[in-house]
């Protein structure tokens, strides 16, 4: 039977990190994967956590199932740090997932199960693995025009073009902030005519957000999907923990069904547990726990946060130093949006060729569509970056 398996195609991001791995030269740098790094080049277990995990081993008494939908304590609170109060607690359906791709997956699948032919509308471009797992379902996709390489902004008139495209029982999926690849996103006021659109044709709006805390901070990175949340009839959202509590192998996401109509509640309960059964059983617990924990304790909340904004700043202050070094070197504004850019992502508007001189010349990596991770730089990497990127010619 495996012979009529076909090879499937190599991730891209992950065969950069094994070439980065395998370079012997001592000043490379890897802006390639997409994973948080403090100034050390290392990924830390955020304080609060490792603080949560203790306190836990000591509370633990069994390791019996949870619920097919997770603990609901860690419902309560992960609703509460998306949404506020945006919306009220019974009218949102929830399910823990093994992380934001969990989320997204089920997502999917849902929109299958209600709706075998919703197309999805997705960001050109927008995180690679959306369109695999799209493609890995038969889902139908259309892209959507998003980043403008010219200004390395939003091309909202583009955008709305092409979303004048959808028909009622479509999807389109946002990214609620600090979008990746691009670091791109929309302003307020550009959110609320997309909301109005989808209103008017009747389409559905799925928001996949995995950087909460990472742009403008917790509250301001939530607004759009709380803006969608209460303005939409009808909306899914996948949220991750990966990024904004570390920890990323936890596998810890939430997907969440939200009706203006109280009476959908107990149906999309139901279909999201049922689609854990299906696909996975119950969700995995600990990483669900440390968040619930982190948030349902007043002193690891409130430490959690003071990190998570240590971490932000930090890569908002590595986006001005880098924009700055450009702005010097090139005599230009030309990478003036590195510093509006919001998240742990930026593209450049580099060719591939460029990219991969700026890999075999100066040891710098990225991925080919010149997405950089912020956090893969420091201080004394960021001139060394912007040096590289006026030396290729770029
Ligand atoms: N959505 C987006 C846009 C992402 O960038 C990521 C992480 N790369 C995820 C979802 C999911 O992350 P995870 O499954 O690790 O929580």
């Amino acid at each position: 039977m495996f012979e009529h398996l076909k090879e499937q195609p190599k991730d891209k991001i992950l065969a950069l990190m094994q070439a980065y791995k395998d370079d012997p030269r001592d000043d490379k740098i890897d802006l390639g994967v997409g994973v948080y790094k403090n100034p050390q080049g290392v990924t830390p277990i955020m304080r609060a956590v490792k603080e949560a995990e203790r306190r836990w081993w000591d509370e633990e008494t069994t390791k019996a199932y949870t619920g097919l939908a997770g603990d609901p304590a860690f419902s309560d609170a992960m609703i509460g740090l998306v949404l506020g109060d945006a919306v009220a607690r019974d009218h949102v359906a929830a399910v823990a997932t093994p992380g934001g791709t969990g989320a997204v997956r089920q997502a999917f699948d849902l929109i299958h199960m209600a709706n075998p032919q919703a197309r999805v509308f997705v960001s050109d471009p927008t995180w690679p693995n959306h369109l695999s797992i799209l493609k890995h379902l038969g889902i139908e996709t259309v892209s959507y025009r998003y980043f403008d390489s010219e200004t390395g902004g939003v091309d909202f008139d583009g955008m709305m073009a092409d979303l004048a495209g959808l028909r009622a029982g479509d999807v389109v999926l946002l990214h609620g902030c600090c979008h990746n690849p691009t670091g791109a996103n929309l302003t307020g006021p550009e959110w609320q005519a997309v909301i109005a659109l989808m209103n008017d044709i009747g389409a559905l709006p799925m928001i996949d957000i995995a950087y909460q805390g990472f742009g403008d901070g917790l509250e301001a990175d939530a607004a759009a999907t709380r803006a969608v949340a209460s303005g939409c009839p009808e909306v899914l959202i996948a949220a991750s923990c990966s990024k904004n509590f570390g920890i990323y192998r936890e596998r810890t996401g939430i997907l969440m069904a939200v009706a203006q109509d109280k009476g959908m509640h107990a149906v999309t309960q139901g279909n999201l547990a049922y689609l854990n059964r299906q696909n996975y059983s119950f969700p995995p617990d600990h990483g669900a726990r440390l968040v619930s924990v982190v948030l349902h304790s007043d002193d690891l909340r409130a430490d959690w946060q003071a990190e998570l904004e240590e971490v932000r700043n930090g890569m908002l202050a590595l986006r001005e130093q880098l924009s700055t070094e450009l702005r010097k070197l090139t005599n230009s504004d030309r990478y003036g949006f590195i510093a509006q850019h919001r998240g742990m992502f930026s593209r450049l508007g580099l060719s591939p060729e460029t990219v991969e001189r700026l890999r075999k010349d100066h040891g710098i990596y990225m991925v080919g569509d010149s997405r950089i991770n912020i956090a893969g730089l420091n201080k004394d990497t960021v001139p060394k970056l912007a040096q590289a990127i006026v030396e290729v010619g770029a």
